[in-house]
């Protein structure tokens, strides 16, 4: 494959752009070698500067559920932009999209519309401070939630160790007040709660963990959360930025029946558009500016653009048969993939959820931070360059997870298949 016209753009990017990038894991640091720019996309497609095509498991990280430039969303945003790009007043599209997501999101009783995955978490811990009293709150290793400076901390040698800030720029001072949890430890989860349980504002967890590969909750671990937060007084957050629509049109609150108390959403809401939401439970979003006291705004806030790809992106996941097709090709490529590695003699394993999948370079089963870390990142690095030669985009990082659209149909994934055989030979050579 030629990739001079990337190559080129990636050499005037990083005069200009912290690493050649506006977002770090685009870069393809973790797995080496350049990014290629894309030109377009289509479907289950990624065309680059070069004309090189390949299937896409990224899907812009998310948001492209229904593939890439699908007809009604782009209709959608060329009718309602040629009415103007931004108003500064509410706009009828804004009252759709809140309407649509409590409807899909029963737990969503009241909401707001925000630019981003990031400014929904921070406005969600916000109101989860202002409406309790207390400061502390509680992640989970691995889970990612944004770059606000309170989840950008890890996790100390035991759960009661006060965070470190993992950035540079988090004042300590900050990171004293986020606790770290292990994802799936049902006991250290208990202990914390009996030691500081009154002092924490809120819990916040990736349902599905999406940003350390791909690692699903043990049967009751949810339930478990939901009991202690509602035992000691703490909100259950749920941040459904990358499971929210996805993993069940309701979302993984709605897979494993759990009401949280607030959530989080960005990505498929946007179809495409910087769009993210925060909300639940009515007695909290009352008290959110300007109904309430807790602060939160912004100029673009419910974009009209935005709201209609967003609105058009709802419509066609909610096609009957939306999800269970979907999870049907998640099953078949990660069994696929799984065959073809045992043929090569390749330690490899799965983890996945409808539309959503983890890929990992070790034996399983992968439950814990610790098992998802395990897993060999040199080997995922060749993995994924052999994939790219041909004509197959993973996400470029042991620590991502992938996702499939509803365009990726059966050709697509038996040219995954197809390609998977000679980099699994690859790797194992
Ligand atoms: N929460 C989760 C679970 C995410 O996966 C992400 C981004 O990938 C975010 C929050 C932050 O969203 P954004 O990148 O839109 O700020």
């Amino acid at each position: 494959m030629i990739h001079d016209r990337s190559h080129a753009l990636f050499a005037r990017a990083a005069e200009l752009l912290p690493g050649g990038v506006n977002s770090p894991v685009r870069a393809f640091k973790s797995v080496g070698g350049e990014p290629f720019f894309a030109a377009r996309a289509l479907g289950p497609h990624l065309f680059d500067v070069d004309g090189n095509r390949y299937i896409d498991y990224v899907g812009s990280w998310g948001p492209m559920i229904a593939g890439h430039a699908h007809p009604q969303v782009l209709d959608a945003v060329a009718r309602t932009m040629r009415d103007g790009l931004s108003f500064g007043v509410p706009n009828a599209l804004e009252v759709e999209m809140a309407e649509a997501i409590s409807r899909i999101v029963p737990s969503m009783e009241m909401l707001r519309m925000v630019n981003s995955g990031t400014e929904a978490t921070l406005s969600a811990i916000r109101v989860a401070r202002g409406a309790t009293g207390r400061s502390r709150i509680v992640k989970f290793e691995g889970c990612y939630h944004g770059h606000g400076d309170s989840f950008l901390v890890k996790a100390g040698s035991g759960a009661l160790t006060f965070g470190l800030p993992n950035s540079p720029g988090v004042p300590k001072a900050l990171a004293d007040l986020t606790l770290t949890l292990p994802y799936n430890d049902f006991d250290a989860a208990t202990a914390l709660f009996d030691e500081v349980g009154e002092e924490i504002a809120g819990l916040i967890i990736e349902p599905i963990v999406g940003n350390a590969n791909c690692i699903l909750p043990r049967e009751g671990y949810l339930q478990h959360l939901r009991d202690l937060c509602t035992r000691h007084g703490a909100l259950l957050i749920f941040d459904e930025v990358m499971t929210g629509f996805r993993v069940a049109l309701g979302g993984a609150q709605q897979r494993y029946g759990i009401t949280p108390d607030l959530s989080t959403f960005g990505k498929i809401i946007g179809g495409g558009m910087p769009v993210g939401a925060y909300g639940g439970r009515r007695d909290l979003m009352r008290q959110v500016a300007p109904s309430g006291p807790i602060y939160q705004a912004g100029t673009l806030s419910g974009n009209p653009v935005a709201m209609a790809a967003g609105l058009a992106t709802l419509e066609l996941i909610q096609a009957p048969g939306f999800h269970a097709a979907l999870e049907a090709g998640t099953n078949a490529l990660c069994d696929g993939l799984e065959a073809i590695a045992r043929e090569a003699g390749v330690a490899f394993h799965t983890t996945r959820a409808p539309a959503m999948f983890g890929l990992y370079f070790r034996e399983g089963p992968v439950e814990t931070f610790e098992d998802s870390a395990a897993s060999d990142p040199k080997r995922f690095g060749r993995f994924f360059h052999a994939m790219l030669d041909r004509g197959v985009y993973l996400a470029p990082s042991a620590f991502e997870a992938g996702f499939m659209s509803s365009a990726h149909g059966e050709a697509e994934i038996a040219q995954t298949l197809e390609a998977a055989r000679g980099a699994f030979a690859e790797v194992a050579a």
